[in-house]
This record gives C-alpha cells, sequence and structure tokens, in this order.
C-alpha cells in the first residue's frame, strides 16, 4: 500500500498519523524539528505544547471541549491517551506534563512498524505522485511552504494573522433592546434586509464606552510577531486612540438604522452584529477586533445595550497565525477542491487550540485512510463535536446583503454555538429557565453527540481504532 504523506508532526500531524496507521495504512511524517526551528517551539519533540499545558475543561456533560475529548477518546486518539497518561492537578480541566506528553507522542509514532518520521523541511507544495497527503503545519508554518500555498490557493486565501471580532450566542443577546436591521434596509442577494442585530448606544454612554477602550488593559504583541496592523483592521482601542469620534464614523456608526423599539430617538452609536454561523446560533460583532484583555472585554462589551447578559463563545483577539480561507478552499472531507487527494488538518484550517487542532488531524487521518483503502467518506453528523467543528471549517454558507455570498471566516474554538440547538428538557413538566436551562440545554447536546459519534465510528469511514 502506498503510504500517506503527512507534513507538520504538530498536534494534527502525529493525530492524523496515528489514526491512518491505525487503520493499517504506511505513513511518511514529515517534521522540519530540529533542522529547522519556528518562533515558538522549543524542543524537537513531537506534539509540543507551544505555550500553556491546558487542554481546557475536562467536563464532557456540559463543556464542548469536555465532549470533544470524549469523541477522541472514543475514535482512539492518540492526543488524549498521551494527555491522560501525563495529566498533572488542575481541577476540572485536562493539563498535562508538557515533556512527559510530547514524549509520549513521539516515542508511540517512533515505535510504530507503519509511521516513518523524516526530519526535513518541506519547501514546497507534497509532489503530484504523494496522493494521499495531509498538510499540517501550524499556525507557524515556514515561510517556503506558505509561499507555496499561497501560490496554490491565490494570496488572498492565506492569513498571516487573524483578526478575530468576539462573538456571541445568539440566545443572549436581548432583543427587547437589539433589533435586527440591515444598513439603510439594503437587500442583497438571498438577503431580508434585516441581516444585522443593532445595539442602540446614547452619548453619555458612547463617551463612557470609548474611555473604558482606552483605559482597558490590552495583550501586547511578541516581539517576533510584528505589529500587523493594517487600515480596515485596526483594533477597536487603537481606533479609539486616533480621536473620540473615528469609531463613530467608523464600526459604530449609526447612519441608515432607525431603533425599532424607539423610532422618534436617533442612537448616538450603533453596534452591529453578523450572523456567524448558518444555523444563526451565534453572532460576531461588525469591525470589534481587540487586542483588549480577555476579562476587559467580557466587562467592557456587557456595558453595551443589549449586551448586559452576553455569553461570548469567543473574545475578540489579534495573532500571528497562519491559516487558509477553508470554507471557500476545502470540501467536506478536507481536501483542497483544486487537488483532491491533498488535505489540511489542524490550526492552518481555522480551528484554534491544541485539542481542536488534533481533533482536525484525527479526522483528515481517517479520511486520508479512508481514502487510500477505498472506502465511502461519510463526514461525522454536525450534531457531534467533531462534526460541529468541522462545519465551522469546510461549510456554513452566510448570505449577507452588503457581502453577498461571503463570510467572515476566523479561526474559532469548538463551543455549543456550532452544534444544531435542542430544547431544553422539561422537569416534571415544568419549562427551566436562566442558568438551569442553559445547563439542560448542553447535557442534551452532548448525549446526542456522544451517541451520534458512536454510531459515525461504526461506520466504514468512522473505522473503529484498533487498540
Ligand atoms: P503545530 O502544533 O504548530 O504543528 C505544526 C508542525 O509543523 C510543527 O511541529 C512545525 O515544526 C512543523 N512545520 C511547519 N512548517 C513545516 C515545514 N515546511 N516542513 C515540515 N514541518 C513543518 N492553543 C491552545 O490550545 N493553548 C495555548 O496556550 C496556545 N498557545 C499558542 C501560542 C502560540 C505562540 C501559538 C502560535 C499558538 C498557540 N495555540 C494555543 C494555538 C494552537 O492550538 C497551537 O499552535 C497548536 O499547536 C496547533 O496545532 P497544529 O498541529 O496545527 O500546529
Amino acid at each position: 500500500i502506498k503510504p500517506v504523506h503527512i507534513i507538520g508532526g504538530g498536534l494534527a500531524g502525529s493525530e492524523a498519523a496515528w489514526q491512518a496507521a491505525q487503520a493499517g495504512i504506511p505513513v511518511v511524517l514529515h517534521e522540519m524539528r530540529p533542522v529547522r526551528g519556528t518562533e515558538a517551539h522549543k524542543t524537537e519533540g513531537l506534539a509540543e505544547l507551544v505555550c500553556s499545558n491546558s487542554f481546557r475543561s475536562d467536563d464532557a456533560e456540559t463543556n464542548a471541549v469536555g465532549l470533544l475529548h470524549a469523541e477522541m477518546r472514543l475514535a482512539g486518539s492518540l492526543i488524549m491517551q498521551a494527555g491522560d497518561a501525563h495529566q498533572v492537578p488542575a481541577g476540572g480541566a485536562l493539563a498535562v506534563d508538557r515533556d512527559g506528553f510530547s514524549q509520549a507522542v513521539t516515542a508511540k509514532l517512533d515505535a510504530h512498524p507503519l509511521i516513518t518520521v523524516m526530519r526535513e523541511e518541506m519547501t514546497s507544495l507534497p509532489p503530484e505522485e504523494w496522493d494521499q497527503a495531509i498538510i499540517a503545519t501550524g499556525p507557524l508554518t515556514a515561510p517556503d511552504l506558505a509561499a507555496a500555498i499561497a501560490a496554490r490557493t491565490g494570496a488572498d486565501a492565506l492569513a498571516f494573522f487573524d483578526a478575530i471580532a468576539p462573538i456571541i450566542h445568539f440566545d443572549t443577546i436581548d432583543m427587547n433592546v437589539a433589533w435586527f436591521q440591515s444598513r439603510y434596509d439594503k437587500v442583497g442577494p438571498g438577503g431580508t434586509g434585516k441581516d444585522y442585530i443593532n445595539c442602540p448606544i446614547d452619548k453619555p454612554q458612547y463617551e463612557a464606552f470609548i474611555e473604558a477602550l482606552l483605559a482597558g488593559g490590552k495583550t501586547e504583541f511578541k516581539e517576533w510577531e510584528g505589529t500587523p496592523y493594517f487600515d480596515g483592521c485596526l483594533p477597536i482601542e487603537v481606533m479609539a486612540e486616533r480621536g473620540p469620534e473615528t469609531l463613530r464614523h467608523g464600526p459604530m456608526k449609526p447612519m441608515g438604522l432607525t431603533n425599532a423599539h424607539n423610532p422618534t430617538v436617533k442612537p448616538y452609536a450603533v453596534v452591529q452584529l453578523r450572523q456567524d454561523n448558518a444555523l444563526g446560533t451565534l453572532y460576531n460583532m461588525v469591525g470589534f477586533q481587540t487586542k483588549l484583555k480577555y476579562a476587559e472585554q467580557v466587562r467592557i462589551f456587557r456595558t453595551i445595550p443589549g449586551l448586559e447578559n452576553a455569553d461570548f463563545a469567543r473574545l475578540g483577539g489579534l495573532h500571528r497565525n497562519t491559516y487558509i480561507n477553508s470554507p471557500e478552499l476545502l470540501d467536506g472531507t478536507l481536501q483542497l477542491r483544486a487537488r483532491p487527494g491533498l488535505r489540511f488538518a489542524g490550526q492552518i484550517t481555522g480551528c484554534e487550540g491544541y485539542v481542536e487542532s488534533a481533533a482536525i488531524g484525527l479526522l483528515a487521518g481517517r479520511f486520508a485512510a479512508a481514502a487510500r483503502l477505498g472506502h465511502s467518506l461519510s463526514v461525522p453528523p454536525v450534531t457531534t463535536a467533531f462534526g460541529a467543528l468541522l462545519n465551522h471549517i469546510t461549510g456554513g454558507h452566510i448570505v449577507s446583503d452588503d457581502e453577498p455570498g461571503k463570510r467572515s471566516f476566523q479561526p474559532m474554538n469548538i463551543n455549543f454555538g456550532l452544534f444544531p440547538p435542542v430544547e431544553a428538557p422539561k422537569v416534571e413538566g415544568k419549562r427551566l429557565r436562566g442558568k438551569e436551562k442553559t445547563l439542560a440545554r448542553k447535557r442534551a447536546m452532548s448525549a446526542r453527540a456522544l451517541q451520534d459519534c458512536s454510531a459515525w465510528l461504526g461506520t466504514t469511514t468512522g473505522m473503529k481504532a484498533a487498540e
């Protein structure tokens, strides 16, 4: 059997190699360290954790990343196996001894009879004769390969920085204060003239908001990241520094909007939110990319009328991060549409985080193995954490009035907003409210996910991992 070639032995590449090899397919894993390093890696170990040593919450009942852990364990994940074996105490989180973890992954892959690890930098796309290959070179993909990817995908389709605006769960926005309306009621193809959620701000609120932005604690760029500011994508606090009125003439401009709850009073400024996923469960704050610290974002953005109880699916940020425009470029099994058989996995696909990167590696490894074995390729259902994450990366076509057919694709952690909603079960015939309702919904989504994931793993593509 011809091998699957995997470029990059990080979280995604290591898991992909394991999954393909466990399915009986030979793998060649090409990792450039120690021949060439990155700005963040410090060792030559495979699956090195470049920053924190946490895989975040391990609660599979009410936390989406904990649920992803559980699905990965069901699928025989090497990353989870090594994480569990090298756990250190961290309350409800799964934190690991980083060296023990990376050494365990390296030893398992080195010892696998079907895996060959080559320590070399790939400076171009995998040659055409590697008909099954996976690029998993991460947020710090070496420059020559990044240039080769850009040449193939088009420069616009490869980003070197993310510019993330906060994303909010729709059901936590107060629609008694906010209202649906597109600016000037503009109706784009497929739009309704009501594509945005608008939050009204009066003058004193605006002035206090600008003051809070200027005073709020910010995170600094690391020296090697540079300062990637370009007009059109400035952090809101940098715009605010340019003058108190800048935001009111930029992302917070009130023009063309009438408060549906109070039509006679013109808002002094407006914060707009745009639908972020096809399910309509998530909305992003338009133009609100920011380097404010996470706690400061929550504190300051909850002062916006309508967002007092906002639950953030992800907070804003700006980081060095190489990633492709996956919804445009990849099919549902992570293959480059322009070159079937060449897949992408890990953070370079636009997922975010150690666990998510490994999970996408797991799927890419299984898809490549199934293709090599001539098995049919079914994707995990969107009700599972695997499927919800994959759908964020490869699906979810959004129509909006001002950018028809465009979707603002930014990296994202797994969260329950990516899953199709469920009704919260009633308890003793009574509807639950508030926190209890949220928890009951999460439990119902988790139970559905684990059931559907087990069923998917029983199918050909799900290929139960041979232990
Ligand atoms: P990586 O784990 O980076 O693996 C990619 C591998 O490809 C590397 O081993 C690299 O050496 C290799 N490679 C690159 N180019 C080539 C080439 N041309 N040829 C051969 N090999 C190549 N996530 C979290 O959950 N928690 C955190 O605390 C966290 N902190 C982060 C801090 C920084 C500075 C960065 C950049 C990211 C951080 N992330 C964090 C995000 C992300 O989860 C990790 O980067 C994660 O390691 C991504 O997994 P990956 O497999 O996609 O990439």
